[in-house]
Parts: C-alpha cells; sequence; structure tokens
C-alpha cells in the first residue's frame, strides 16, 4: 500500500485500486442484499452529517480505508434509501442491477460524448439506444431524440426549439419586442415547464394553466376557448405541453384531442411522458400512444419507469433537425474533432460535456428485454390497482384519484374537513419518521392525500401489505393519541 499522504506521482497503484474496486463491488452487492434491513428514511437532523465531517479540506491524501469507513459510518447511515422496497414514494426508484453495472462500467471509461470524434462508441450507442426506445414508445421514424439529464433539461430544449419556430433567428436576435409568447398545460402539469419559461426568456406568468377534468386531464374544450380568447388579444401560442402521467396522479390528458387544437393553430405540441411513456412497452397499454405521432415532441425519462438509474432522460423532436439548427455552434478549439455528416451531440443542445448515459441504458435494455420490462411494469401496475382495492375496501380511507399507472393517491376519511388535511399530513410524516416505509403527500382539489409510488424492481406484494397495514396502524394509533372521536368510521 502507498503511504496514505504521500508526495508520490501519478495515480493510486494498479494493484491497491483492483482490491479497492473489489471491496466497493462488494460493498454495493451487500448494499443490495441486505437493504431491507436498514430504516428506509434515516434518523438524522439537519446538519449532522456535515458535522461528522471535517469542515476544511484535506491538506495530504488520506488512505482508503478511512474514506471507505467514512462512507460506510457516517454517508450510508444519512441516505434515504431510494432503493429499498418499501421506498413507495415518487415512482417508485429505478435500481437495477444491470444499471449499476452500466454506471461502473461508464465512469472507469469516463469518455465525453461531445462529438462523434471524442466518442464514436458512445455517440453510436446513444444514437441505437434511442431508436429502441422510439420504437417501443411506437414514434414515426420522422423524430429522432438526444439524451439529456432529466426532463426539466429535455423540456427546456423541445420549449426552445418551439420558440424557434415561431420567433425565427431568436436564437441570434432574442425575442426583445416580440409579442407575448404563451404556453398551455394543465393545472397538473410539472413545475419543470414553468422552470422552462424563467430559462429561455418567457416569464413563468405566461405559462397558462389550463383547468382539469375530475380525472385530473386537461379540459380539451378549455383549451381551445383559452386559445381562441388569446389569440384575439394578440398573444402569440408558443406551445402545449400535455401530459402522459402526471406527477400527482399519474393523470393523462388526451393527446389526440390537444394535437388537432395544435395542428389547427399551428401550435407546437410538447408531450411530458417522463413517467406514463414507459407505459408504451405493454401491448395493452397502447392506448397510452394515441397522438404521439402528430408531437413535435415529448420527453421520456426511463429513470421513472424503465429501470434505467437515474439520471436518464430522452427528449424526441419531430425532424432533430429543428433542434440541431437551434443548438449547433462549434468553437474553433472543437472543429478538428467534428465530423461532418456525423452525429454530434453537442449541438443538439447546450451541454458540450456529456456522460456516456447510454452505456447503462444499453446493459438495462438487454438484460431485461421489452418483455422483461413490460412483464414488471404490469406487476406494478397490479400491485397498484390492488392496494386501490384495499383502500376502497376499508371504511377508513377514500381513493382520492382514479388508478392508472404505479401511482395511488388516496386519504384518511374519518374527521372533520380541516382537521382531516393535517391527520393525512400527520399519517405520512410519522410513516416516514419510522424508517419501515417511505410515502409523499400532494394536494388534489385543494385537499391533501396520500401518495404511493411503485416502480422498484424488489418492491413485492407483501412488501405493500406491511406498507398498508403501517399506514393502517398509523392512522389509528395518531387517532386515539389526539383522542379523535371516530365512531361510525373508527380507524
Ligand atoms: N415531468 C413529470 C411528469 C415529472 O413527474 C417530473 C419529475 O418528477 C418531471 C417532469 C421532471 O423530471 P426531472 O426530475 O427528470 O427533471
Amino acid at each position: 500500500m502507498s503511504e496514505p499522504g504521500s508526495t508520490e506521482l501519478g495515480d493510486v497503484p494498479i494493484a491497491e485500486f483492483r482490491s479497492q474496486l473489489h471491496l466497493i463491488a462488494d460493498w454495493a452487492a451487500d448494499y443490495r442484499e441486505n437493504i431491507e434491513s436498514m430504516p428506509v428514511a434515516p434518523t438524522v437532523e439537519p446538519g449532522e452529517i456535515s458535522a461528522g465531517l471535517p469542515s476544511s479540506p484535506p491538506e495530504k491524501g488520506e488512505s482508503f480505508d478511512a474514506i471507505f469507513a467514512d462512507l460506510k459510518n457516517i454517508i450510508v447511515p444519512g441516505v434515504l434509501n431510494w432503493a429499498h422496497p418499501e421506498f413507495l414514494a415518487y415512482f417508485g426508484c429505478t435500481t437495477t442491477a444491470p444499471g449499476v453495472l452500466g454506471e461502473i462500467a461508464s465512469a472507469a471509461l469516463n469518455i465525453n460524448a461531445m462529438t462523434w470524434r471524442t466518442s464514436p462508441a458512445a455517440t453510436e450507442l446513444e444514437t441505437v439506444v434511442v431508436d429502441w426506445l422510439r420504437q417501443w414508445l411506437r414514434l414515426p421514424r420522422t423524430f429522432g431524440g438526444v439524451v439529456f439529464d432529466t426532463a426539466s433539461i429535455s423540456t427546456m430544449h423541445a420549449l426552445t426549439a418551439a420558440r424557434e419556430e415561431i420567433l425565427p433567428g431568436a436564437r441570434s436576435r432574442g425575442i426583445t419586442g416580440a409579442p407575448t409568447l404563451r404556453i398551455y398545460t394543465s393545472e397538473q402539469g410539472h413545475s419543470s415547464i414553468d422552470k422552462a419559461a424563467i430559462a429561455i426568456g418567457i416569464g413563468e406568468e405566461n405559462v397558462v394553466r389550463v383547468a382539469c377534468d375530475e380525472n385530473f386531464c386537461m379540459r380539451i374544450e378549455s383549451l381551445r376557448e383559452l386559445i381562441e380568447r388569446e389569440l384575439a388579444t394578440g398573444m402569440k401560442p408558443l406551445a402545449v405541453v400535455a401530459s402522459c402521467g402526471t406527477t400527482s396522479t399519474a393523470s393523462v390528458d388526451s393527446t389526440a384531442a390537444i394535437s388537432e387544437i395544435c395542428r389547427e393553430h399551428k401550435i407546437w405540441l410538447h408531450i411530458d411522458a417522463a413517467y406514463g411513456g414507459g407505459l408504451a412497452l405493454l401491448p395493452e397499454e397502447k392506448w397510452i400512444t394515441d397522438g404521439w405521432a402528430a408531437a413535435d415532441s415529448l420527453v421520456i425519462n426511463p429513470h421513472k419507469m424503465l429501470f434505467v438509474p437515474l439520471d436518464f432522460s430522452v427528449l424526441f423532436v419531430r425532424d432533430l433537425e429543428r433542434l440541431r439548427r437551434v443548438f449547433t455552434l462549434v468553437p474553433e478549439y472543437l472543429r478538428g474533432d467534428t465530423v461532418e455528416n456525423e452525429r454530434n451531440y453537442m449541438d443538439y443542445g447546450l451541454p458540450l460535456g456529456r456522460r456516456f448515459r447510454a452505456l447503462k441504458a444499453w446493459m438495462v435494455f438487454r438484460t431485461f428485454g421489452r418483455i422483461g420490462m413490460a412483464a414488471r411494469i404490469r406487476e406494478h401496475l397490479r400491485l397498484a390497482k390492488l392496494f386501490a382495492e384495499w383502500v376502497s375496501a376499508s371504511p377508513n380511507f377514500e381513493l382520492s384519484a382514479p388508478v392508472s399507472m404505479g401511482v395511488v393517491c388516496f386519504r384518511a376519511i374519518d374527521g372533520n374537513a380541516t382537521d382531516l388535511d393535517i391527520f393525512n399530513s400527520e399519517i405520512v410524516e410519522s410513516v416516514n419518521r419510522s424508517g419501515r416505509a417511505y410515502l409523499n403527500q400532494t394536494k388534489l382539489r385543494g385537499r391533501t392525500a396520500i401518495r404511493l409510488g411503485l416502480g422498484n424492481i424488489l418492491t413485492t406484494e407483501k412488501h405493500l401489505r406491511d406498507g398498508w397495514e403501517l399506514i393502517q396502524e398509523t392512522a389509528r394509533s395518531i387517532a386515539s393519541e389526539r383522542g379523535r372521536k371516530t365512531s361510525p368510521r373508527r380507524l
């Protein structure tokens, strides 16, 4: 072993690196094998982790053993274990063995996929993997895709392309003096749309929220009326963002109907299928893709439903050249590494340096295949529906939204209206504090709902049943602590 703090040059000797890699590999496998013995949420207070770490940077190098010990003793006990099968928040978690292997391999290669020449294999694999995904999503060949880190970034790029379409030359001259540009999405549309509007000079106040129906889907007639009214006042519709799988309830807007309005008024249609897009892999759920072919762009996050670890988002654009035209810019120092007629992914967005994200997706997609992924998603849908049945059968809880994917929103219904919101929040907070499961809460029609998301490959019916028992038990204990009058709906 080289001395910690030695002033020798060069990297850690290869023999040491090899044994450290084995230790980390064993640690990762142990973490995954024993994850159920750990609490889902840590029991740390804010500031506790940093208090255990030196506040000044290391002057001399330290041994791997010391660093590894701190990883195990300070860092790991302070993480929320997203990969835990009782982590039932957000959309679950997409850690998978092939995904972890892909991340390790890509870390070892550490290539930069900015142009074809800076990494021919990363560029071409990205094109191949994105095209596999295009086929699974049943998008026509006229769609091309680019990998980004997150849906927020993908959507920002889509809306920038839309901005160029409506204001040709905005890329060069900016949008000073342009008419007010408006973006329409439903009340349930994701906040990434507002953030994109902030970033690309549209302004968050110009994101117009269209009312939803009782199933949390955009009201098509309201969209039509709104657009017509705003056009009459001289505003310019920039884009409509339809959601396929909203964050709170996984509701799906009627993309086919929205696309007709967009076609009529020549408005860019962007589909936020960040979560729900994965459903397209199931032949029986083909309905989800209705209207997609008529869109201008679509974002899907395979890190939400398709078992690829965070982060991996794909933006598809019909005629991808429209995206390239907005972002291509070749600095002189990169000219030698830019091959004409080859895909240089730096041309399709803001990031110049790009991680080799396609590698992990390729490993996941090949390991499970479409059939394997579809079977696992189908099981998550079955579990979500089963959980919804338990909720519906209980006199003390009710569903807050229809269940169409791996998301269930529900609430305890025992008590008066104002108090109930607090009661439901307390249930979530108490379950999360217990370390035995982890949930979210959301607001639906102004009321607090408990939200459960299924997406973890390790979550089984037993985990779900244990989670449901915990929720009921927690509700009962909070109710009895408060001396709540529960009759006739005694919890
Ligand atoms: N769209 C939807 C429907 C989402 O649920 C989310 C995040 O949960 C996003 C977009 C943003 O995704 P990201 O975290 O990849 O930016």
